[in-house]
């Protein structure tokens, strides 16, 4: 995987660099192996030393090279973002069913409940995914009338545009379901915006006085009925998406994976103080803010999920054993119904690195300069692993034997040592 290119990049390394031990010592909350180890992944990428790397060479001249370092996939790494977006972008893409039509729903937190958030995230965010599902559940199934099997894909952020504390779920929902009587499947074209927002209340304040069962957050409930009465922002985004959209994951991938502050936004960086910029929803105008160092840092370092957390999940249709069940009899179904087919979902592949590079730099990376042959793999590090591939040692303990006659003088050994072009192509991703 190559990650982008660097740039301002090493201003966001130097504000860790300078000030993550003194950001632990006074927030001890996160001086943890955990978040050290993805502070240090993500100050070692780019540096092949460092990261590890594979080289390529021209098995056909031997003159041709080309090394890439392996990405860090540290989730507080601002320049593996890109990779992550694309990585994510082909595997939401393949959960779509084609031919539905798909919502993109808000749920969000009154700001009276954030800090409860902040301090029981642990116990929290799982119960916030599945109480998003509930309220939908709820929702379509009062909306239709009947008992309906609708899928979703639930996308967690905890944070908003200029990287505060801003807990919300991003839902594509199939807008209506599956109806298992009639073997049929059921397009809500009317959503009740106002029913909505008081199902959404309802579940969430359920879901939090049940999980967290103390006074203070029965206070807290009560004061949010009183104060919202008609009820939490939920925000449905106008329009079939998909059909406005060449592909919903990319459109979505906007709005839900990037990370808090991308790197371009930064714009000063004086030791002491942050200054960067983002673009508001509210205001629709890039708003500034400049902050003390420690602000920043825990800005960044607040949105890290939990130790193996998952931030994506299918629910109902888009459930991965229900999904491929389904999918044959939507599209069925779908067949029967016209008007209803359109836009139908693209599926993306993911980018390789190569296709990455070449999009980037407009050259491709493993084709050699010099004879136009395509380069193989030379040699693979990695800083735990050591070398995992050595394409010369594989040559001694004769890899291309069969390929080469014993017979053969000494002399042919340059044309049957290299295999044909194409390479050998190995996945790293396991690695980490
Ligand atoms: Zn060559
Ligand atoms: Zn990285």
């Amino acid at each position: 995987m190559i990650a982008e290119p660097s740039g301002d990049w090493n201003v966001f390394q130097q504000i860790f660099v300078e000030h993550w031990d003194g950001f632990k010592r006074v927030y001890p909350r996160y001086d943890q192996r955990y978040y050290d180890g993805l502070v240090d992944k993500m100050l070692g990428c780019g540096n092949p030393e460092k990261m590890g790397y594979s080289a390529y060479r021209c098995l056909h001249c031997g003159q041709g090279k080309h090394r890439v370092s392996m990405s860090c996939t540290s989730s507080l790494c601002l320049r593996c973002a890109k990779v992550y977006v694309d990585t994510w972008v082909s595997q939401v893409s393949k959960m779509l069913h084609e031919g539905v039509i798909y919502r993109h729903i808000v749920l969000t937190v009154p700001a009276m409940l954030r800090t409860t958030f902040y301090h029981n995230a642990h116990v929290l965010l799982s119960a916030f995914m599945r109480c998003g599902v509930r309220c939908l559940d709820d929702f379509f199934s009062r909306v239709s009338g009947k008992p309906l099997k609708g899928g979703s894909i639930v996308v967690i952020q905890t944070h908003g545009r200029n990287g505060q504390d801003n807990p919300h779920l991003h839902i594509i929902a199939t807008s209506g379901g599956w109806d298992q009587q009639a073997k049929q499947w059921v397009h809500l074209d009317y959503l009740p915006y106002a029913m909505l927002r008081k199902k959404w209340q309802w579940h969430l304040l359920t879901m939090l006085r049940q999980t967290l069962k103390n006074k203070e957050i029965n206070r807290l409930v009560d004061a949010c009925y009183t104060r919202y009465r008609q009820g939490f922002v939920t925000n449905v985004h106008q329009g079939d998406v998909p059909a406005r959209y060449q592909s919903l994951a990319r459109y979505l991938a906007k709005y839900v994976v990037s990370p808090p502050i991308s790197l371009r936004r930064i714009d000063r960086y004086d030791g002491q103080r942050v200054t960067y910029h983002y673009r508001s929803h509210k205001s629709e105008r890039v708003e500034r803010e400049t902050v003390e160092v420690y602000t920043f840092i825990g800005r960044m370092i607040q949105h890290v999920l939990p130790k193996g957390f998952k931030r994506v999940r299918y629910y109902g249709v888009q459930a991965t054993k229900t999904f491929e069940k389904i999918k044959g009899l939507i599209r069925e179904a779908l067949a029967k119904v016209k008007g209803l087919v359109k836009g139908a979902i693209k599926i993306i592949a993911p980018m390789t690195s190569r296709q990455r590079y070449q999009q980037s730099t407009g050259r491709d990376p493993l084709r050699c300069p010099h004879c136009q042959h395509e380069m193989g793999v030379w040699r693979i590090w990695h800083p735990i692993y050591g070398v995992i591939h050595d394409e010369l040692e594989a040559v001694r303990r004769g890899k291309y034997a069969s390929q080469a006659p014993r017979a053969d003088p000494p002399g042919r050994l340059g044309r049957t040592l290299w295999p044909a072009s194409g390479g050998v192509s190995l996945s790293l991703f396991g690695l980490r």
